[in-house]
């Protein structure tokens, strides 16, 4: 018997859910009697509705279960517990808005079974619908990560993968509390096939992601999984101590060569703000790290379950 685990990570989507689940099953049917499904929803301490309609999903289907948390932990953690949970051979992820499709889903069990691949990733080829400057700071910082961390980043990869149960092993064996599931499924490698898609809106409901959240998520990405930056700012460093040491050859020449003292308050006013703001961009770097290792040590739960309607 095959089974095959569908994780949704649920935040505030009371108006996405009932419609994500009559698409989903739709695509379900098609897929050969054999294949038995677990559709596992994380409810990531929504305020609306949604433990509600889920429960009522819950009741009126077999094939659901659910996870719900104490409070909001964010996706990357909803994604964790799915994937702890899950007891399929298969494992894929999926929003909840309908931005993945479901109709891709045979496509890469397919993929996976019949083609000798671990996995099967997603991309978007586009990204028509999502604001300019959202698209903008995305590309940018695609190109930044992929020059600083040694694996391909794909860029406008989604969450939405399907694993093997290797796969899935393999990324719960990372235990890491600052998680960027991307580039976990990225670390462990293995042998992917990614399909393509354009972008799609999301059926209703509003994104969770605001700016400032998508700045930080950026920056926990980038000190996850590289540490150019810390490089970076010890060149600097380096750097301005090469310039220093010429100039104050440079100015002791002049003051008894030439015997001309040096004179001119502005522009040691500004290579004292030049210098020190370095210097508290250098350490805003090392902090950046540093509390990602404080929170990595301190070795707190992930994700706390308030209730749930699987035991394992
Ligand atoms: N999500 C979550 N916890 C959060 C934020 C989002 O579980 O704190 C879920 C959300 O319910 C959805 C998925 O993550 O199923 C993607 O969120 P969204 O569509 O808002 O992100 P976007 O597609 O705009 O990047
Ligand atoms: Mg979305």
């Amino acid at each position: 018997m095959e089974k095959i685990s569908i994780i949704v990570p649920c935040f505030n989507e009371e108006k996405a859910l009932p419609l994500f689940y009559e698409e989903l099953s739709k695509n379900l049917k098609k897929f050969p009697k054999e294949v038995d499904f677990e559709i596992l929803l994380i409810n990531d301490g929504s305020k609306d509705n949604t433990l509600n309609i889920i429960k009522d999903l819950k009741n009126k289907y077999s094939n659901i279960e659910f996870i719900s948390f104490s409070r909001n932990f964010g996706k990357e953690a909803a994604i964790f517990a799915g994937l702890e949970n899950a007891s399929g051979n298969y494992v894929t992820l999926m929003d909840a808005d309908l931005q993945d499709p479901p109709s891709l889903l045979l496509q890469m069990y397919n993929s996976v079974k019949n083609e000798n691949y671990d996995a099967v990733g997603t991309r978007r080829v586009n990204r028509k619908g999502e604001p300019i400057i959202r698209s903008f700071f995305s590309k940018t910082f695609y190109k930044l990560i992929n020059k600083i961390t040694s694996f391909d980043m794909v860029d406008g990869a989604r969450d939405f993968v399907f694993m093997k149960r290797n796969v899935v092993d393999a990324i719960i064996s990372l235990k890491e509390y600052n998680r960027y599931s991307k580039g976990l499924f990225s670390f462990v490698g293995f042998n992917v096939k990614w399909i393509e898609y354009e972008n799609i809106k999301r059926v209703a409901g509003d994104t969770k992601w605001s700016f400032w959240k998508l700045t930080q998520y950026a920056l926990e990405a980038i000190t996850a999984f590289s540490t150019a930056p810390l490089i970076f700012s010890s060149i600097i460093g380096l750097i301005f101590c090469i310039i220093s040491f010429l100039l104050i050859i440079a100015i002791i020449f002049k003051t008894l060569i030439l015997g001309d003292p040096t004179s001119g308050w502005p522009s040691l006013a500004c290579i004292i703000f030049m210098v020190s703001g370095v210097q508290l961009f250098s350490l805003g770097i090392i902090g950046q790290y540093l509390s990602k290792t404080y929170l990595e040590v301190k070795k707190r739960p992930i994700y706390i379950i308030k209730e749930k309607s699987i035991n394992n």
